[in-house]
């Protein structure tokens, strides 16, 4: 069933975990994700990011997305990850997008706050929730396929301080914040302040904080965020991977001269992806493993 960001978030935040938000820029992707979160019984976010327009068009995934979130058995919400203009976040608003989230994380801060009260006034109108970042996780959302990462020395972690007002101000649902982790793979191990986060939900009333760039976090890790305040984790790049893998190891198995069928390779990476998935939101749902 379809349901908004701030519906899910506090499902979330009644049984004190964390919501798994997925990005599908394609069909294999999208059912791998319901599907788990259905056989697991999780409530989940489905999620494309604007930087994967070029993967897949909006105006082609984004309507399947709202369909297939219909049709499932459990919560779903189908959000705009990283939305960084208010065009996009428009566009995807009247898709039927339930959540919208708006990143003007590189823009000077009064221009970010500024923005964001706009996207929170767009989303009034359809009903649909805001997430908005403060703080940099130094790279944007770039995923599988960027071979451009580099140590990241631009990473600025969020300011409490600063959380209050721009929560206050702008009045959002939720609260991207930089507290260590990196977007992407991940070149060193993440060292995580948990502190960022507790601080900012005492100054914000418990904000649900989202987490973006889980890439190398131990499941230990992810749990003490969740205990945190951690409400929503961003998952992509690991899941793309078992994908890649999959698919590769599928080809291999095919004998030279046989023919190797394009339909059976996505296959192979659907259920590599369904069980990666599972076990980021069992980690997510706090569920024994
Ligand atoms: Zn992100």
């Amino acid at each position: 069933m379809l349901v908004t960001l701030k519906e899910i978030l506090e499902i979330a935040e009644e049984r004190k975990i964390a919501v798994g938000s997925f990005n599908t820029p394609n069909l294999e992707s999208l059912l791998a994700i319901i599907g788990g979160a259905e056989e697991l019984n999780v409530p989940v976010i489905i999620q494309f990011a604007q930087c994967h327009e070029p993967w897949i068009p909006l105006s082609v995934i984004g309507p399947i997305m709202v369909e297939q979130a219909k049709k499932a058995k459990v919560p779903v919400c189908v959000h705009l990850d990283h939305g960084e203009t208010l065009s996009y976040l428009q566009q995807a608003l009247e898709l039927g997008f339930t959540g919208i989230m708006y990143d003007g994380s590189v823009l000077p801060y009064q221009e970010n706050l500024e923005n964001t009260k706009a996207a929170v006034a767009m989303a009034a109108r359809t009903g649909a929730s805001v997430e908005a970042e403060l703080g940099s996780m130094g790279r944007r959302e770039s995923g599988a396929g960027d071979k451009t990462v580099q140590a990241d020395e631009t990473k600025i972690y969020t300011d409490p301080d600063l959380a209050e007002e721009f929560v206050e101000e702008t009045g959002i649902d939720a609260l991207a914040c930089s507290f260590g982790t990196t977007h992407g793979i991940y070149l060193t191990k993440p060292k995580l302040d948990f502190d960022v986060v507790r601080n900012v939900r005492k100054r914000t009333n418990g904000i649900p904080v989202v987490m973006h760039g889980g890439s190398g976090v131990s499941r230990e890790d992810f749990r003490e965020a969740i205990r945190a305040g951690v409400r929503k984790v961003n998952y992509f790049t690991y899941m793309d991977k078992s994908g890649g893998s999959a698919s590769a190891e599928y080809i291999q198995t095919v004998k030279p001269g046989e023919p190797l069928f394009f339909s059976s390779v996505i296959q192979a990476a659907e259920k590599a992806m369904k069980e990666n998935v599972k076990e980021a939101m069992m980690i997510f749902a706090m569920m024994e493993m």
